[in-house]
């Protein structure tokens, strides 16, 4: 028997699994082992996966930022191992779909215009996740269409295995291509003779028409104002445990930390005092977080600040989210001096690669060039490529 970290509560060994406290998704499979534990209990681990780190990874900021920077990490000699996240544009309001049906406008590699028509989910809930009910069943997950916009073959196998990659479940359509015999498997041509195909084509055609004559789209995106509160509240409770220990999870903070994660409501969890910053109200360090950035990447920093323990959370665009993560400081001044000092981590999920923990001093110095580069990030660096490098999208041209 042991009790979960999340719920609180005592359970058998084997309803325990392994939790990424950095979500997979964001690159946590390459982190060192401080961000996975076993003490959470399998249905916790679910939830969070669906519901809290879920509700930020499939947030509309949340897909935006999983495509910054990830044009960078692209082969130019193979584009067979490229793999770029789509950017989530929003639910069509005035597309002409079936009655219980929604369709939804992503965009892929070099532009390509990505239509997903699925059932509409029945819940609210789900109305500010990309795709809808991560949970539904196959039978539920549409048919997605890619209108490809390059003519060049390198952005052509780009795009098709990005829209593969992420429509996995779905069936999938590519409509300005015919699709080879040899992917058939993976990818077809809309058929002519499906009535329900048919029906399809005219919502991709509004779209794909729309963007011939530069015309707006109407989408409506649903952006949640705190969007990754909930989501820090777990990182919080989850590395302050992994750091501090058991006694950690006894102070009030922790139990605040724990409600913050587990309050579904967001109203009633804006009452819960949990000291930090969202997305959306970020801090400012004054142009700092142009240094702490990492392209492509997320930079995670621990660090105790006035005897406190703060996490922070650095996105690919610079955007900053900020954790009090324990407030005792006779906890606190507990912890050797690396974490006085701070440690930051870099994961690059479309690399497969981290870095860390490095002090975050000699980060800091790495960042600025001020001293000699710490090899292991000067390697991940040195695997950036600089996107003019790239085909260009159209044959021919330089755009
Ligand atoms: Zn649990």
């Amino acid at each position: 028997m042991k009790t979960c970290i999340y719920c609180g509560l005592e359970k058998h060994d084997s309803d325990f699994s392994d939790e990424h406290i950095w979500p997979d998704a964001l690159g946590g499979d390459y982190l060192s082992p401080l961000w996975r534990t076993d003490d959470v209990c399998v249905d916790c681990n679910s939830m969070s996966g669906v519901f809290v780190d879920g509700s930020f990874i499939k947030s509309w900021l949340g897909t935006a930022e999983r495509s910054t920077g990830a044009r960078e990490y692209l082969s130019p000699t193979n584009a067979g191992i490229g793999v770029l996240p789509l950017d989530y544009i929003g639910p069509l309001t005035e597309a002409p779909t079936c009655e219980g049906e929604i369709a939804e406008y992503w965009c892929g590699p070099c532009g390509a215009n990505i239509i997903h028509i699925r059932p509409n989910d029945s819940d609210e809930h789900w109305e500010s996740y990309a795709g809808g009910d991560p949970r539904a069943k196959k039978s539920k997950a549409g048919r997605a269409y890619i209108a490809l916009t390059s003519d060049e073959p390198f952005w052509i196998m780009v795009s098709l295995a990005s829209f593969k990659a992420h429509f996995k479940r779905a069936e999938r359509f590519v409509v300005n291509m015919d699709v080879p015999p040899q992917w058939h498997n993976f990818f077809k041509n809309p058929d002519t003779d499906n009535s329900v195909q048919v029906g399809d084509m005219k919502v991709v055609n509004m779209v794909t028409s729309a963007g011939r004559k530069g015309e707006y789209i109407k989408s409506r995106a649903v952006i949640q104002v705190d969007v990754g509160t909930r989501f820090l509240a777990k990182l919080g409770l989850a590395i302050g445990y992994k750091i501090l220990g058991q006694l950690f999870l006894g102070t009030d903070y922790a139990k605040n930390l724990r409600k913050g994660f587990r309050e579904a409501d967001s109203a009633k969890r804006r009452s819960i005092p949990i000291r930090g910053t969202g997305f959306l109200n970020e801090q400012r360090f004054s142009g700092v977080e142009k240094l702490l950035s990492w392209p492509g990447g997320w930079v995670l920093l621990v660090k105790v600040v006035n005897q406190l323990l703060f996490l922070s959370v650095v996105s690919p665009s610079g955007k900053t989210m900020t954790v009090l993560v324990c407030d005792q400081p006779e906890l606190v001044m507990g912890l050797d001096a690396s974490y006085q000092d701070g440690l930051a981590w870099v994961t690059v999920p479309s690399l497969g690669e981290a870095v860390g923990p490095v002090p975050l001093p000699s980060y800091l110095a790495h960042q600025t060039n001020v001293s000699p580069p710490i090899s292991e990030l000067a390697a991940l660096a040195a695997k950036r490529i600089n996107p003019a490098i790239l085909p260009p999208c159209r044959a021919g041209d330089g755009s």
